[in-house]
């Protein structure tokens, strides 16, 4: 199986459960460096899982497909591997440890780490340093970890995490609600010194878009049912803020019908082409497309020639 040459991730087939359940159903998607894309899709589509999946969290399982990252296979690669790789996920429930300053923590984060170790005194100058960038009260470094953090002081940590950190590709895996004015404006500060400091690519998972305001979106990713179901530049998020996501989900039960009917032999494939006229006649090109792709790689033989 190959990669797209300039991939950074790339995401290939990825079929995965948890609980026996799956979840992800055939999901591609490809970052490449330097790029900012963002994922989005109803609650419970899988976004998340998907992000736990890159991660390399052991509470999910891979059925079919391989994870690419900066040129290796990272399928199989334990959690820590993978961010010593240059993978970064956001927690959006960072734990608690009560007696444990944050400045702590931070420092752990890094401990080991070739070219981010630093000494005590270089590391509070690096992090207070950090700190002011993103607009964060120094004193806050000296409280407990966790311990009675809002929702906002959570992201601050992330952010604070990512910049020390400085992965290739880091996942922002949004809680959307309960973000306040100021902690959209930590956030969206942090993307901004991540980019600036790195280059490095951003995968944002939300579903809303105003954290995506002040940014340069190059791909927006929507999934819906475990599926990615459409894929275009920034202009659809502006699309989706009008819309919302009804039409997606609308798409995705066509091509789950269509997909069954695929499976059921030749008489049924009439009726899964007529199911994708029927959906066409309510989307675009591309979403024909892959609806066309699907069908021909779901079908026996005479599918796969009819593609060609
Ligand atoms: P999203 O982030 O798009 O809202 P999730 O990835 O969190 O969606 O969830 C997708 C589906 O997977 C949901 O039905 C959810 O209940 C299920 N799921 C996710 N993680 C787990 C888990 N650890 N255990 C059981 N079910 C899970
Ligand atoms: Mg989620």
């Amino acid at each position: 199986m190959t990669t797209t040459a300039d991939s950074l991730l790339s995401v290939r087939g990825l079929t995965a459960s948890v609980d026996e359940k799956t979840i992800l159903h055939g999901v591609n998607l490809d970052v490449a460096a330097g790029e900012t894309h963002v994922l989005m899709g109803p609650n419970g589509a899988g976004k998340s899982t998907l992000g736990h999946l890159v991660m390399g969290d052991p509470a999910y399982s891979v059925d079919e497909g391989s994870i690419f990252f900066d040129g290796q296979d990272v399928t199989e690669l334990s959690c820590d591997k993978r961010s010593r790789a240059g993978l970064f996920l956001s927690f959006q429930a960072p734990v608690e440890i009560p007696g444990v300053p944050l400045s702590s923590f931070l420092r752990a984060t890094i401990a080991g780490r070739e070219g981010l170790e630093m000494k005590g005194k270089q590391f509070r100058r690096r992090v207070t340093e950090l700190a002011g960038e993103l607009n964060m009260d120094v004193s806050y470094l000296n409280r407990e970890l966790g311990v009675g953090f809002s929702g906002g002081e959570k992201k601050k940590v992330e952010m604070l995490q990512l910049l020390l950190l400085q992965p290739k590709l880091a996942i922002l895996d949004e809680t959307d609600s309960g973000l306040d004015v100021d902690a959209l404006g930590v956030v969206s500060r942090g993307m901004d010194a991540y980019r600036k400091q790195t280059d490095g690519s951003l995968l944002i998972i939300t579903h809303n878009t105003r954290i995506l305001e002040h940014l340069k979106v190059d791909r927006v990713h929507v999934m819906v049912n475990g599926r990615i179901v459409r894929e275009d530049d920034a202009s659809l998020i502006p699309w989706i803020d009008a819309n919302g996501f009804d039409t997606f989900e609308r798409e995705a039960a066509a091509q789950l019908e269509a997909e069954r009917a695929a499976h059921e032999g030749e008489p049924s494939r009439d009726a899964a082409i007529d199911a994708v006229r029927a959906a066409a006649s309510s989307l675009g090109a591309g979403m024909v497309q892959s609806l066309r792709a699907t069908l021909d790689s779901s079908g026996n033989g005479c599918g796969n020639a009819d593609a060609r």
